[in-house]
């Protein structure tokens, strides 16, 4: 079972690979995002020098590394990929930064789980390009300073807020904040998806995937994905609106997207806290889920849908979620009171 399921998850990383954007025209929608690059591109070519340092941020699936990699294929750059929790330590980086060719792009994912100690040492490697390494301990430490070649920094992170500001303040290229795409968008990226993987898709199944697809490419890719694999198993050449709708069902995402854990983050705030507010650390140990899943995976899509608000006081579910979930909410509860 371990193994076939090792064999799933090789087959879906190199399908996410296939599917990944190659191009700016293939790159659908941030639409501001990819203007602003493509001129920081032509600009620093034209003087000959690499691009300024950049941070991505937004929810998981939006297309941050993607981006990354689109930048290093427009420069005709090398891009060496590593994330925050990889780089361990001062030693990590200084391999990483020392190893840089000039011109290289290194791509840092999860720039928020960068420890504190990695993060000073970036400071001066971003700004005038140097390295500072302590050697020994105590009386005897001397600090050597390393020359870095000229390289760009290309960051993302899901969570902008926990970088430091030091940190963020070194991003002279740009922050950008990648959106949630329109459901418009969304049926684009499910419609090039399909060619690529050389499946027929009704139009209708294909507005009923983007529905249910949270606004963001990879789950797109990954309900299209499924709802291929259930047209095969049923032996249909094409996945139709029934067959997606099944592949949907079994899955367990309903007609706003909701997958088990979302509806039970806001069933348990109603049930448990009378719909709210709750602070994070209150609602994690109630869900037995993690702080960081909830605040990274689950909160961004459940807001953007209207349907959870983060106030002063914590969380709290809104009248459309009640509504959504058939449930008569507070307020109507309230009322009836009176
Ligand atoms: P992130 O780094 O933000 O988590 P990725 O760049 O890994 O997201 O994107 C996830 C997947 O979604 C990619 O494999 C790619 O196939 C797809 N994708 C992301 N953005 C787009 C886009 N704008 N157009 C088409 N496909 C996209």
């Amino acid at each position: 079972m371990a193994i076939e399921n090792q064999n799933i998850q090789a087959e879906d990383q190199s399908l996410d690979q296939a599917l990944r954007p190659q191009s700016w025209a293939e790159y659908i929608g941030q639409e501001g995002i990819k203007k602003n690059l493509k001129i920081l591109i032509q600009a620093a070519t034209e003087r000959g020098e690499p691009i300024e340092h950049i941070l991505f941020y937004g929810p998981a699936g939006l297309g941050k590394t993607t981006l990354a990699y689109l930048v290093a294929r427009e420069l005709k750059a090398q891009i060496k990929v590593t994330s925050g929790p990889a780089i361990e330590r001062v030693g990590d980086l200084a391999s990483i930064l020392t190893n840089l060719s000039p011109g290289d792009i290194l791509f840092i994912d999860e720039a928020h789980r960068l420890n504190k100690l990695i993060e000073e040492i970036l400071y001066p490697a971003l700004e005038s390009r140097s390295l500072d390494i302590v050697i020994g301990k105590g009386p005897s430490a001397r600090t050597i300073q390393l020359e870095l070649p000229p390289f760009t920094l290309i960051a993302a992170t899901t969570r902008v807020a926990l970088l430091s500001s030091p940190l963020r303040s070194r991003f002279s290229g740009g922050t950008f904040r990648l959106e949630f795409y329109t459901s418009d968008e969304i049926k684009k990226i499910i419609a090039r998806s399909a060619r690529i993987l050389k499946v027929s898709v009704d139009d209708e199944a294909v507005d009923e995937i983007a529905k249910r697809a949270r606004f963001t490419p990879r789950v797109a890719n990954r309900l299209l994905k499924r709802a291929r694999d259930f047209a095969q198993v049923e032996k249909s050449p094409r996945i139709t609106n029934e067959l997606a709708v099944n592949a949907l069902q079994m899955l367990e995402i309903d007609a706003a997207g909701l997958e088990t854990t979302d509806r039970m983050i806001l069933n348990t705030i109603i049930s448990k806290f009378g719909g709210g507010p709750v602070g994070i650390s209150t609602l994690a140990a109630a869900t037995s889920e993690e702080k960081e899943a909830i605040e990274e995976v689950y909160e961004p899509y459940l807001m953007q849908l209207g349907f959870l608000e983060r106030t002063s006081r914590g969380r709290v579910v809104t009248a459309r979620a009640y509504e959504h979930l058939g449930l008569k909410s507070k307020l109507d509860q309230d009322s009836l009171l009176v």
